[in-house]
């Protein structure tokens, strides 16, 4: 289980965007990264594909690597820190900052 899912709302600890917040709109597990809409923008370039159509500049979230961004609680609204409580099935994360549990 992961402590960042998608939907979540995290805050971005470093880069360009730092101290902004954003919801989660992927996780990538294996590579440790996260999409967060509207942040950590680039351009994407892509090819006209027919003679006299013109090329495109495409913005997308690039992926974030997780442990630069901190969960927003959704019971404080602080940025903190996850634990986990319970058994596997019914597995809750866990506030470091108001000791509340949430899915
Ligand atoms: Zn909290």
């Amino acid at each position: 289980m992961n402590h960042i899912k998608k939907n979540d709302k995290v805050k971005i600890m470093r880069g360009k965007d730092r101290g902004k917040e954003g919801k989660v709109l992927q996780v990538m597990p294996l590579l440790g990264k996260v999409v967060v809409e509207g942040l950590n923008l680039r351009f994407k370039h892509r090819k006209p594909r027919r003679t006299g159509e013109k090329g495109e500049r495409i913005q997308f979230p690039a992926p974030i690597d997780i442990s630069n961004v901190m969960l927003i609680c959704p019971n404080c609204s602080k940025p903190t820190k996850v634990g986990f409580e319970g058994k596997k099935r019914e597995k809750m994360r866990k506030c470091k900052k108001c000791n509340n549990n949430f899915k």
